[in-house]
Parts: C-alpha cells; structure tokens; sequence
C-alpha cells in the first residue's frame, strides 16, 4: 500500500488481504470505520477521501490480525447487540445475534412487572442489560466467575446508561447466598469438549471457559438445571440458551428436577437453541 492512499483503495487492498474470510468486505469496511472514528456510511459517501498516514498504517496492522484470524469485537473493541453498543474483551465471550434469541423469549414469558431476574455467566453483561433496557422495571443481576468480565460488565452497564444493573463475581451461585429470583437465564457454555468447531475461526480467540463444558458440553447446564430450583421463586422460570443437538438432554434434566411447563425456541436455521422450564 502506498501512502496517500483513499478509502476505497484502502477497502480493495484490504478485500483483497481478507478474501478467504467469510466476510471480508463488512470486516474491511468495519476496521477501517472504526481506524477513522467514522461510520461506515461515511466510507461509502466518501470513497476518494485520502486517508492520513498514521491511521493507514493503523488500519493495516489490524487488517493484518484480522487475517490470522482475531475477531473484528476485539480489533475494533465493540459489538452491537439488541439496543445496546458493548465494549469486548478477550476475557468473554464476544455477543452472538443468536442470544438475541434468548432475550426476545424472556421478555414473552409471563413474568411480574417487577420481577428479580438473574443472568448466569453473563460476560460482557449482553442479556442483563438487554432485559433491563426492555423491562425498566425489572430487578436485574450478572454474575460471572471471572472478575475481569464483571468489571466489564459494569462499564458496559453505565455507559449504556444502565447503572443499575447489578454485577456481582460468583461461580455460578456460590456468593448469591439464598437469594431468589423470578427469572433465571444463562449462555452458559455448551460445546463439546472436543469439538472441531473449536478449532476453527474466530471463536480460537475466546475464552474456553465461555465455550466448554465437559465431553458432551452439559456440565455447567446440569449444575445450573439442579442449583437453580433453590434460587427460584415457586412459579420462576429458567431459560437457557445451548447447541443445535442438545434440547432432548435439557428436557430430561429438566424433568428429572421436576420442573414443568417445559419449552423449546427455534433459530432462524430451525433448530432449537433456546429451552425454558418453569418450578412449580
Ligand atoms: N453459540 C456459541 C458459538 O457458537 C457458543 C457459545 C456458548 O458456548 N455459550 O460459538
């Protein structure tokens, strides 16, 4: 690349440089925006502007790490999910439009005006301070094991003007004492231990902890299915978010502990990702 270079030179190197991606030019047009603090309405509007060298060569160190395989979350610091602008970590794992999901289904459940809700291994805070965005009224909580992601969370939680969202450290429930809640939800991880998919793209960059969970990937989800019968109200629901080809496993944990009104949500690829029981 030669100094001086304009946006659109600079996008065409860059698709050339990211082409066995899967999604080269939105992760060009995304670095480059966010190298320029501008957005990337801006990049298409002024396609000849040049660029000022510093932010090139900026841009070009990224594009270079986005080619062996970081993901864009944590080149450019941010990820949008439902209303909200997230900052990132490599300490979380990053948002997926499919928690949206799980967030669109809690807020359908027939729950109190002011409910207490519990948010599972929450990360980057993505689903408490999405329900507490929908549901003002809502008391809501995060936990997460790792203290790096809880302060994370908080951040995220004022600067999206949510700063009463409570985050709080816990392995699962260990520090919540006896508390109760009317809603428990959780991304909880969930893949097999030695799955390929771990192998491959950008999750090699996230945190294994968010990711797996034993040989059939349902350790954490069978704590979380037995625990949380002590942490929820008589007529709370538990909703989890786990993979393709394990909602028959939730069914029979959830049955097991005798929870009822047992349910499960597709994705947009029809398959079943979201399941939800309630204790009588
Ligand atoms: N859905 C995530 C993925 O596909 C996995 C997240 C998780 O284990 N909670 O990468």
């Amino acid at each position: 690349m030669t100094a001086g270079s304009s946006i659109s030179e600079l996008l065409n190197w860059a698709y050339q440089q990211l082409s066995a991606g899967e999604s080269p030019k939105t992760d060009a047009r995304f670095i480059l925006a966010h190298c320029m603090g501008q957005s990337t309405t801006y990049l298409m509007t002024w396609p000849d502007k040049i660029v000022d060298e510093d932010i090139q060569s900026h841009f070009q160190k990224l594009v270079t790490k986005r080619k062996i395989g970081h993901p864009v979350a944590h080149l450019i610091g941010t990820r949008d999910f439902w209303t909200l602008s997230l900052e990132v970590s490599p300490d979380t794992l990053i948002p997926r439009p499919e928690t949206e999901l799980l967030v669109e289904q809690a807020l359908h459940l027939p729950i109190d005006q002011t409910a207490k809700v519990l948010d599972l291994g929450t990360g980057t805070g993505a689903i408490a301070l999405s329900l507490a965005q929908e549901k003002p009224d809502w008391q809501v909580t995060g936990v997460d094991v790792i203290e790096s992601a809880v302060a994370l969370a908080k951040r995220n939680g004022i600067a999206n003007l949510l700063p009463d969202v409570e985050f709080l450290q816990s392995s699962w429930f260990d520090n919540l004492n006896a508390r109760t809640f009317d809603l428990i939800v959780s991304n909880p991880p969930y893949v097999e231990s030695d799955s390929h998919y771990l192998l491959e793209g950008d999750v090699r960059f996230e945190p294994a902890s968010a990711l797996t969970s034993g040989k059939d990937g349902l350790d954490d989800i069978k704590i979380i299915i037995e625990q949380s019968l002590k942490h929820l109200e008589s007529g709370g629901w538990l909703m989890i978010e786990h993979g393709y080809n394990q909602s028959e496993d939730l069914a029979k944990l959830f049955m097991q502990y005798q929870y009822t009104h047992i349910f499960h949500k597709k994705d947009l690829n029809d398959q079943p990702r979201i399941s939800a029981a309630q204790k009588p």
